[in-house]
C-alpha cells in the first residue's frame, strides 16, 4: 500500500457505527439489558456460490460455503406472510424471496433476525466479576429468538432493568452462550459512578434504525432486484469459467425444471432449513463488514 496524507482517507459511509456484542470462546460476559424493545425482521443472506446438499436428521438441506457469503438483507416482503411460511416467503413483495425459488440458488429462504442494545460491564478475563466501573453500549444481532430464551423469561418475571445477565460462551464451533439472570441486584445499583455511567448508556442506546441496519442491508424493491441481478450475473460468469458442471445435482435440476414456480414441498418440509456452522449470522456479521464492500 502506498503511504498516503492521513486526510486523503476515505470514510466508508455505510460501515457500522456500533459495537457488536459478541463473547468469546469460553469468555463470560455481565450485561444489562436497557430496554424491552428489540427489531425484529427477516433476513435473507446472499451467496455467490450454491450450496452443496448435506443430510441433517434424514434430511437433505442446503450448505454454503462460508466463501461464497454475498451479504445480508431484510426481506421486504410483509412480515406476517413470511413468517407463515419462510420457505415461500412473498414473492409479491419481495425479489429476494422471488428469487430464491428459482434458477441458481444463491439466496437463503428469509430468516427472523433480532437486534437489541446491551450494555456491557467491563469484567476481567473468563469473569463476570468487574475490571472497572466501565459499561459500554453494544448491539446484539441473533438469528435465533430460542437464543435469548433465558431473558425473555426473565423479562416475563421481572422489569429488565432490575436485572443482569451472565453469559459464559462455550468451546464449540458454534459457540452456544448459556446466559442467567444474576440473583440479587444489578451490579450498577451498588456503586454511585458505575450507576452514573449506566445512566449515560441508558441515554444513548442505538436508535431503532442503528439496529435495523445491524440486521441486515435495508434496500427499496428496485434496489434489492439489482442488486440479485449483479449477484445472479456475476455467479453465471464464474461458473462459466469453471470446468466442472455445478448443474449436474438432482436438486438444481429439479428446481431449474420449476421455472419460477416454488416446490413448497420439498422446502417447508425441510424442518425450517436448519442453520448450517458455516452460515451463522454471528459470523456473518462479522464478514459483512470485512470482506464486502455494500456501497457497489
Ligand atoms: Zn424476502
Amino acid at each position: 500500500m502506498a503511504l498516503v496524507d492521513l486526510t486523503s482517507v476515505e470514510v466508508k459511509e455505510s460501515g457500522p457505527n456500533y459495537d457488536k456484542f459478541d463473547v468469546e470462546k469460553n469468555d463470560k460476559a455481565r450485561i444489562h439489558i436497557p430496554s424491552g424493545k428489540v427489531v425484529q425482521e427477516h433476513v435473507h443472506v446472499f451467496h455467490r456460490e450454491e450450496p452443496t446438499m448435506i443430510e441433517r436428521n434424514g434430511r437433505k438441506v442446503p450448505q454454503w460455503s462460508r466463501e461464497s457469503f454475498a451479504g445480508t438483507f431484510i426481506c421486504l416482503g410483509d412480515f406476517e406472510t413470511v413468517l407463515a411460511s419462510p420457505s415461500y416467503g412473498d414473492p409479491t413483495n419481495c425479489p429476494a424471496c422471488k428469487a430464491m425459488n428459482s434458477g441458481a440458488r444463491l439466496i437463503e429462504r428469509p430468516k427472523r433476525t433480532f437486534a437489541l442494545n446491551v450494555v456491557r460491564y467491563a469484567t476481567q478475563k473468563r469473569s463476570t466479576d468487574l475490571r472497572n466501573k466501565n459499561v459500554e453500549n453494544q448491539v446484539w444481532r441473533h438469528a435465533d429468538v430460542r437464543k435469548i430464551e433465558p431473558i425473555l423469561q426473565a423479562a416475563r418475571e421481572k422489569p429488565l432493568n432490575e436485572i443482569d445477565f451472565l453469559i459464559e460462551a462455550d468451546n464449540s464451533d458454534w459457540k452456544k452462550y448459556q446466559i442467567q439472570p444474576s440473583l440479587g441486584e444489578p451490579a450498577f445499583k451498588k456503586d454511585s459512578a458505575l450507576e452514573a455511567n449506566m445512566q449515560n448508556a441508558y441515554e444513548n442506546q442505538f436508535s431503532e434504525e442503528v439496529l435495523t441496519d445491524a440486521c441486515g442491508r435495508s434496500l427499496t424493491t428496485e434496489a434489492l432486484a439489482a442488486e440479485i441481478h449483479r449477484l445472479e450475473a456475476e455467479y453465471r460468469i464464474e461458473s462459466e469459467q469453471e470446468t466442472t458442471d455445478v448443474y449436474t445435482t438432482e436438486e438444481t435440476s429439479a428446481l431449474s425444471t420449476t421455472g419460477g414456480s416454488v416446490d413448497i414441498e420439498s422446502k417447508t418440509t425441510a424442518g425450517d432449513l436448519p442453520v448450517v456452522p458455516t452460515t451463522d449470522l454471528d459470523d456473518i456479521n462479522d464478514a459483512l463488514f470485512e470482506g464486502i464492500n455494500p456501497g457497489e
